[in-house]
């Protein structure tokens, strides 16, 4: 590695570090990007099992018809001629079953309203007003419009601090739309009484705009990303564990491998997960009372994945996302029995290229909390005995058997399965217990569980889905928000809007 002084060292590639690299060297800092697997993207990665390419952290995107805004942010990062994308349906694109019976969003405010009202025709006005609600929502955040601001305040402070079920119980007292319009609350492992509603609002408000599978892998987004960052002149390096960093008596000096080598930066932003940066610093720059308050703050459930590759020509594709409840309450999904796992999944094919007739593969997603795999804590990937794939077999079986009943045959429709769990994600993306979206965000602690993208340290950033939200428009955001301490956030929404 180049032993070069950096201006600014990012730690970790996942979207965050490079959409931070992207902006700051296409502004012509000197940017180093440090990561410690193999492959860039953190989520973002694939993995080929059976000759096809699983995703494991980006099924699908929103927000991308000409004037909205994830087109508006990838135009900005110039991943739109790199990164293909496949309409999901529009009468459609996510499917709800509760209790044996579908419900589907439809693409579009108009076409969303008419298509839940086809089920709840009583509740026709509730599903108007949830609608100019969340609309509401989303255009009170700057941000989320990318219009100049003058504060980082992104979002009314009531949204904050009322919950998702609250907000939905205040739109219309019928049970079962109630479950209904929180549905696809896996997108944010959303946790009654806590998650505050603008995070369901804006995501909401994103899919319900358009929503799309990526083509071919949603790789192809770190790959334009680190295309561009190398053509500004920024160097990225992988297999290259950080695992302290360095400071003198006022700031951050350099990062030390695992390898032995020392970076140094004027900067730095860390992608890496708040809590498990803190223990790379060692420093009095940190004071205790900041330390406990991260580390106290709690981590979204993980989830067991089975990546399913399809005999040919077997499985028609289903263009569509399914989400599976047993029952009738969607909100059990954080505290599900385990004797009665699963109770819900989430089930979608995957695109491997444009109007697919077949489906080559699936991913078949249910939340799993860490105690289940805690007694394999000490162990690494590849190398975690028996007991272990026992355990994953069990679970990958249980799983299928499941989906079985909504869709009959599917089973005798599988050539072979591949299975991750909460220890592969904490493996792989670096994550604490592998949850899938990092800090929780409480509407009953709104400032304390929010964290900045500041730290005590004058020259250390944070960014990724723990600064600002999750998803692809959170992180990117989040990337905004962290880039403003170089540039000024107004600077770069001006380059946003005028791209
Ligand atoms: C199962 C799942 C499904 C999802 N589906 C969707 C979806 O459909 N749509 C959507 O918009 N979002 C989805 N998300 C969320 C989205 O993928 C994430 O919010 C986002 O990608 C996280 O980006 P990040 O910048 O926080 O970085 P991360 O992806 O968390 O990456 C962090 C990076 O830091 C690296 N790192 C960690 N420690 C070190 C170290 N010591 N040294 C060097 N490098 C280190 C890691 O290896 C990793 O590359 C999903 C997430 C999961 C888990």
């Amino acid at each position: 590695m180049a032993h070069n002084r950096y201006e600014i060292a990012i730690l970790g590639t996942g979207l965050g570090g490079l959409i931070c690299g992207y902006i700051l060297s296409r502004k012509g800092y000197k940017v180093v990007i440090l990561e410690k697997n193999h492959q860039i993207g953190g989520c973002l990665q694939t993995f080929k099992r059976f000759g096809v390419k699983f995703d494991t952290g980006m099924h699908y995107i929103g927000s991308l018809q000409e004037g909205q805004i994830l087109h508006k942010l990838f135009d900005f990062i110039n991943v739109l001629d790199d990164v293909k994308v496949h309409s999901l349906d529009t009468d459609g694109y996510d499917v709800i079953s509760l209790a044996g019976q579908k419900y589907r969003y439809a693409s579009g405010y108009e076409a969303f309203i008419n298509t839940l009202s086809e089920s709840f025709p009583e509740n026709h006005k509730d599903i108007e007003e949830y609608i100019r609600r969340v609309r509401q929502i989303a255009a009170s955040s700057p941000l989320y419009n990318m219009r100049k601001i003058n504060t980082h305040t992104f979002i009314d402070a009531d949204y904050i601090k009322t919950s998702v079920d609250e907000f939905i119980a205040s739109v219309t007292s019928n049970p079962i739309l109630q479950n209904i319009l929180a549905g696809n609350l896996p997108l944010y492992a959303g946790v009654k009484g806590k998650t505050p509603t603008y995070i369901h609002a804006l995501i909401n408000n994103f899919y319900i705009q358009s929503a799309y599978r990526i083509v071919g892998g949603s790789d192809a987004i770190a790959q334009s990303l680190a295309k561009s960052i190398r053509s500004f002149g920024g160097e990225i390096y992988t297999d290259c564990e950080i695992t302290n960093i360095i400071c003198d008596d006022n700031k951050a000096v350099a990062v030390q491998l695992a390898n032995g080598e020392r970076i140094e930066a004027d900067s730095f932003v860390s992608n890496i997960h708040p809590q498990k940066m803190l223990t790379m610093l060692d420093t009095r720059l940190i004071r205790k009372a900041y330390r406990d308050r991260i580390n106290a703050l709690e981590n979204t459930i993980s989830n067991f994945t089975v990546y399913i590759k399809f005999k040919e020509n077997t499985t028609p594709y289903l263009n569509y996302n399914y989400y599976f409840y047993e029952d009738g309450n969607v909100w059990n999904v954080n505290n599900y029995d385990v004797n009665k796992y699963p109770q819900s999944y989430l089930y979608m094919h995957q695109c491997h290229k444009e109007n697919p007739q077949y489906a080559q593969s699936a991913e078949l997603i249910g939340y799993m909390k860490f105690d289940e795999v805690r007694q394999w804590v000490n162990t690494k990937v590849e190398r975690r005995g028996e007991d272990y794939k026992t355990f994953k077999e069990m679970k990958a079986q249980q799983l299928l058997a499941k989906l079985e009943e909504s869709f009959p045959g599917i089973n005798s429709a599988i050539e072979g399965y591949e299975t991750s769990s909460p220890l592969t994600y904490r493996d792989y993306t670096g994550t604490h217990e592998g949850s899938m979206y990092g800090i929780i965000r409480d509407k009953n602690f709104p400032t304390q569980t929010l964290v900045s993208q500041r730290t005590k340290i004058p020259n250390l950033f944070m960014t990724g889905q723990n600064i600002n939200s999750h998803g692809i428009l959170g992180v990117t955001i989040g990337a905004a928000i962290t880039c403003a301490e170089f540039l000024g956030l107004n600077e770069i929404i001006n380059e946003i809007d005028n791209e």
